[in-house]
């Protein structure tokens, strides 16, 4: 099969497209055809090496994909062959043609479901739902600010916190953006690029602010989230690519919590509980991916460069085999 290798850590050439063996499953072991895989920024972080956690080299990247079942390892019971999965987190990479994982890492994923969808779930989805539910303890009737709404976690965000019965805000930097951001759910969609957009905010809350900031872009934005949380607010800090000074006193005025996440510190209960609640929502349909690009395999390094562009997303980008 063919799979994107990394032979060293560096710019988004690093990742080749080369002539691998086949995929085995060994007991508990799932191996997935993939039909499409998604491209999340922090591959982009571990490609380039300045990621906290390394693999060993050589590696191919990638967490989520959609896909089929090939082939299943003894004692394997919740897939079989044929069953189409998104995979979430797996053994082997997944900008590949083929993924191994272990049985908990593969999800049914409904006839009503595109396989690029199904790559759309694993980190963007699973970082939105412990955002909102497992760190920033969303509450129906609450506010929510999704600050950066537009891309693979905001509009997962949007979706999950709609159908949870919160007020949402999102934010994009442009005007198509902000379009999506309505269309997947959003009561207002303000542009994070404008000046004067928190004060526009603090008028839509009619001056009390939101309950919950999920933050993508915290070192441009946490000091001034602090001063449009309502009191006893929370931010939970899901993207942050630098350092920003804040004054700690508008959280002291406000019992304001800032809560970091990273998903690697997803625990297998809150990993099932996640997995449960999301593949609900896909079979009700309250979930429905976006899918911005689809960028075959041999462009890996593409995503790589598109999916770190600093502004104009939209949606998924996802990875055709
Ligand atoms: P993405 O699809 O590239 O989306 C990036 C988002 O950030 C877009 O909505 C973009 O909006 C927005 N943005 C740009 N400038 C902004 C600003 N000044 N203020 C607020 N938002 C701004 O990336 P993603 O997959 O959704 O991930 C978002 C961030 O979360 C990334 O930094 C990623 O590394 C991080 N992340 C963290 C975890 C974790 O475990 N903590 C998991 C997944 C992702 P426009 O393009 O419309 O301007």
């Amino acid at each position: 099969m063919k799979a994107i290798r990394v032979h060293e850590f560096g710019g988004p050439e690093v990742m080749k497209l080369e002539d691998v063996p086949d995929l085995q499953p060994g007991p508990g072991q799932v191996v997935v055809r993939i039909h499409a895989a998604g491209v999340n920024p922090v591959e982009s972080y571990v490609r380039s090496g300045t990621y906290a956690v390394k693999p060993s080299l050589p590696y191919t990247p990638g967490n989520d994909a959609g896909g089929v079942v090939m082939a299943v390892g003894d004692g394997v019971k919740r897939v079989g062959p044929g069953d189409h999965v998104y995979v979430s987190g797996s053994l082997s990479g997944t900008y590949a043609e083929q993924a191994l994982c272990n049985e908990g890492q593969a999800h049914r994923l409904p006839d009503n479901v595109s396989f690029e969808q199904g790559a759309a779930m694993g980190v963007p989805y699973g970082t939105a739902y412990r955002g909102l539910f497992q760190r920033g303890d969303a509450k129906a009737a609450e506010t929510v600010l999704v600050h950066g709404a537009s891309g693979g976690v905001g509009t997962a965000a949007v979706q999950l916190a709609r159908a949870a019965g919160l007020t949402v805000i999102g934010t994009a930097g442009s005007e198509r953006g902000m379009q999506l951001v309505r269309a997947e759910g959003a009561h207002h969609a303000l542009n994070h690029s404008s000046e004067g957009y928190l004060e526009e905010l603090m008028k839509l809350t009619e001056g009390r602010g939101v309950d919950l900031i999920l933050e993508m872009l915290a070192n441009k934005n946490l000091a001034k989230d602090l001063t449009v949380l309502a009191k006893k607010g929370r931010v939970v800090v899901i993207g942050s690519r630098g350092t920003i000074e804040i004054n700690p006193r508008d959280a002291m005025g406000r019992d304001a919590d800032i809560r970091g996440t990273t998903l690697m510190n997803t625990s297998e209960q809150e990993y099932k509980q996640t997995h449960a609640a999301l593949v609900a929502g896909l079979e009700s349909g309250t979930l429905r991916p976006v899918i911005g690009q689809k960028i075959p395999l041999a462009e890996a390094p593409r995503a790589h460069v598109e999916v770190m562009k600093p502004s104009g997303a939209y949606g998924k980008i996802v990875l055709v085999p």
